[in-house]
């Protein structure tokens, strides 16, 4: 095979509960995450090294060197594998960067499943969930997608029966906020930004499936803290587009994970695009986009 596409979809966490401080450090989580139908495409062609270009909207926010999440899922399958493949792979980018909707993860899951296909690995879910676990937390809700909690320390996922569609508007930003407001970042944590993103990961994300129920290895100890802190909004930044949703009908109003992304969850399908449009021509946030959920994880097409 000399080229593979892969569509992967985007995340909101439509629940965050941390409770109180257990024994052994850690807090009780309960999270909830839901895949909507906004998707990065992840086409993987035949080549000698892993390189990556990305097109699309919120490409030049992305990392095209070694630290592009879907060359390193790429690296960690071939490592996996014992063999030094190569691909090109070519990210088209839908989902908002830095909006808190996983899309580096999303990539990252696309990469596994695109070169588990190109290499001719055929390797099973239940491996591609453990290197997804290494790459990241969001990684092994991408590969799997529909819609889930995350219970323990965040690291055991079962599937959530919906019953139904939702549909919903996100009220898209780019790493600031819905509105045009810088969003403000709050001072690290003691041990840094690297750590802080750990605790956060440890604290959103599962490491395993309904069929994949895992446990992974704790690699960092200094998880063991309370929730971290994590990019804020000015004071009056969010609040006014959260309720602007609602009197425009949304049945809720939510921040997707970290944020800035707002979620509205709509009647039907005619009322999110109603909704979305809404939202743009009051200038309540300048891109709406109408979406979706629960839908598949990584998906070959
Ligand atoms: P999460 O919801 O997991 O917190 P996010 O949606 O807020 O993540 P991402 O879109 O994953 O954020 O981007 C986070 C950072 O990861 C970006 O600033 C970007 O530089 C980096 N990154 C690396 N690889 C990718 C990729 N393939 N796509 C998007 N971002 C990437």
């Amino acid at each position: 095979m000399s080229s593979v596409t892969v569509r992967v979809p985007a995340k909101v966490n439509v629940q965050l509960s941390v409770g109180p401080l257990r024994e052994d450090g850690y807090h009780d989580l309960v999270n909830v995450f839901h895949a909507v139908s906004i998707f990065d495409e992840v086409v993987a062609k035949e080549s000698e090294g892993i390189t990556v270009q990305v097109n699309g909207k919120w490409s030049d926010q992305v990392p095209t060197d070694d630290s592009n999440l879907a060359i390193r899922a790429a690296r960690a399958l071939a490592k996996h594998a014992g063999r030094s493949y190569g691909a090109e792979l070519v990210i088209h980018k839908s989902i908002p960067v830095a909006g808190g909707m996983a899309g580096g993860s999303a990539d990252a899951a696309g990469a596994l499943v695109a070169c588990n296909e190109l290499w001719g690995l055929g390797l099973p879910m239940d491996d591609l969930m453990e290197i997804a676990g290494d790459l990241g937390s969001d990684v092994p809700f991408s590969l799997i997608g529909g819609t889930a909690v995350g219970t323990g320390r965040g690291e055991q996922l079962s599937e959530l029966p919906t019953g139904g569609t939702f549909h919903w508007v996100f009220a898209l930003a780019n790493g600031g906020s819905v509105d045009g407001q810088r969003v403000r970042r709050v001072r690290p944590a003691p041990g840094g930004l690297r750590r802080r993103r750990a605790v956060a990961d440890a604290q959103r994300l599962p490491h395993g499936g309904a069929r994949h129920r895992r446990r992974v290895r704790a690699r960092h100890p200094s998880e063991q803290r309370p929730p971290a802190r994590r990019a804020q909004p000015p004071p009056r930044a969010r609040p006014p587009t959260l309720e602007s949703g609602r009197q425009h009908g949304a049945l809720g109003a939510i921040v997707s994970g970290s944020g800035p992304t707002c979620a509205f969850l709509a009647i039907d399908a005619t009322h999110a695009r109603d909704l979305a449009h809404s939202l743009t021509t009051t200038g309540t946030a300048h891109t709406a986009v109408a979406a979706h959920g629960p839908v598949h994880g990584a998906t070959l097409i």
